[in-house]
C-alpha cells in the first residue's frame, strides 16, 4: 500500500527464479500484479496465486503504475525495454536486474531521455529470502519513486536508498559481493587445507562460521582507520602480519593446497613492507588497491 493508501498496480518483467519470487511476494501482499516472461509458461504458478499473465511486455506495462524489470543482464534489459519505451513514458521503472554501476547510469540516462522515472536496485538475497526479514534491497536513482513506493518495496525486503546517482546501489551491491566471494573462497582454501589431515569440510565449517562472525566485529575499527587516512599501527602492523601470513603460505604448501587465494594477499603484504610501510596496518591495502585502472 502506498502512502496515499491507493493500491499500486505492478508489472514484473522477467520470471526467472528471482522475478517469480518477487512477483509471488507482491501478489501475496495483495498488490495487483501483472507478469510477463519471454518464454511462455513461467507464469502458471503466479496466475494460480492471483497474478495476471500478460500476453506481451506492452500489455504488462499498460496495466501498471510501477514496472519492475528482473532480467538477466544489462543487454536483456534493453532488449526488453527499448521496443516499449513509449509505453513506459510517465511511469515508474525499477530495474532489479544486476547491472554494473556504469550500466545502471546508462539506463538512467536512457530512461530520462524517454521521460521515464527510474530507480535502480541491487538485491542482496536469494529468491527464497524475498519477502522475509533477511532480504535487503539497495536502491538509488529517483527519490520520488523510492518515497512513493517505499511501503510496497518493503514487502520484498528491507529497502534502503543511497541517493540520486543510479549507479550507487549497484556499486554497493558489487562491493558487498566482492567481500562475500573473498570470504567464501577463503573458506574453500581452509577446507582444502584441513582435508589433508582428514578433517571434513563440515567439521571445519562449524569452527569457521563462528570465527568469521567474530572477526566481522572488527570491520568498524578497520573502517575508522581507513577513513582517517592514518595507518600507523603500533599493535599489529604489516611487520606483525608478515610472519603469520608466511606461515599460512607454508602450511598451505605443506598441505598440498594451491596458492591461488592466499598468494595475492601475501603479495600485497610483501609489497607494503617493500614500500617501507612495515609499521602501518593492513588496512593500508585499501590505498594500494584504490584508484587502480587496468
Ligand atoms: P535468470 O537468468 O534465471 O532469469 C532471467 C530472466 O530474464 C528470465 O525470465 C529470462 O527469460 C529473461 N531474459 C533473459 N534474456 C532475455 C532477453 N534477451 N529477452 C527477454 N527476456 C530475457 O535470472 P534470475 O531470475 O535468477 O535473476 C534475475 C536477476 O536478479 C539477475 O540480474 C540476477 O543477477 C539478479 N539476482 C539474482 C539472484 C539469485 O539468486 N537468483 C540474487 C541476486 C540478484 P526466459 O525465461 O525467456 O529465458
Amino acid at each position: 500500500m502506498t502512502a496515499n493508501e491507493q493500491q499500486t498496480n505492478v508489472a514484473v518483467l522477467g520470471l526467472g527464479p528471482m522475478g517469480r519470487a518477487i512477483a509471488a511476494t507482491l501478489v501475496k501482499a495483495g498488490l495487483p500484479t501483472t507478469v510477463w516472461n519471454r518464454t511462455p509458461g513461467k507464469d502458471t504458478e503466479l496466475i494460480g496465486l492471483g497474478a495476471v499473465g500478460a500476453i506481451d511486455s506492452a500489455a504488462a506495462i499498460e496495466a501498471a503504475d510501477l514496472v519492475v524489470a528482473v532480467l538477466s543482464d544489462h543487454a536483456s534489459v534493453h532488449t526488453v525495454l527499448d521496443p516499449v519505451a513509449d509505453r513506459l513514458r510517465g511511469k515508474a521503472l525499477i530495474n532489479l536486474t544486476s547491472t554494473a554501476p556504469e550500466d545502471s547510469r546508462e539506463l538512467a540516462a536512457w530512461a530520462a531521455a524517454h521521460e521515464i522515472d527510474f530507480l535502480d536496485g541491487g538485491i542482496m538475497a536469494v529468491p527464497p529470502m524475498i519477502g522475509t526479514p533477511g532480504a535487503s534491497i539497495l536502491y538509488s536513482g529517483s527519490a520520488a519513486i523510492f518515497d512513493r513506493y517505499h511501503g510496497d518495496l518493503e514487502k520484498l525486503g528491507s529497502a534502503e536508498y543511497f541517493g540520486a546517482d543510479a549507479g550507487t546501489a549497484a556499486l554497493y551491491d558489487f562491493a558487498l559481493l566482492a567481500g562475500m566471494y573473498a570470504m567464501f573462497t577463503g573458506f574453500f582454501h581452509g577446507a582444502a587445507m584441513v582435508r589433508s589431515a582428514g578433517i571434513s569440510a563440515s567439521d571445519f565449517a562449524t569452527r569457521a562460521s563462528a570465527y568469521v562472525a567474530a572477526m566481522a566485529e572488527l570491520l568498524p575499527a578497520y573502517a575508522e582507520v581507513i577513513d582517517s587516512g592514518d595507518y600507523t599501527d603500533d599493535v599489529q602492523p604489516a611487520s606483525f602480519h608478515k610472519p603469520a601470513f608466511d606461515a599460512i603460505v607454508r602450511a598451505s604448501r605443506d598441505a598440498g593446497v594451491a596458492l591461488d587465494i592466499v598468494g595475492p594477499v601475501k603479495n600485497l603484504i610483501d609489497r607494503q613492507i617493500a614500500d617501507g610501510r612495515a609499521g602501518e596496518g593492513l588496512e593500508r591495502i585499501t590505498e594500494e588497491l584504490a584508484g587502480h585502472r587496468e
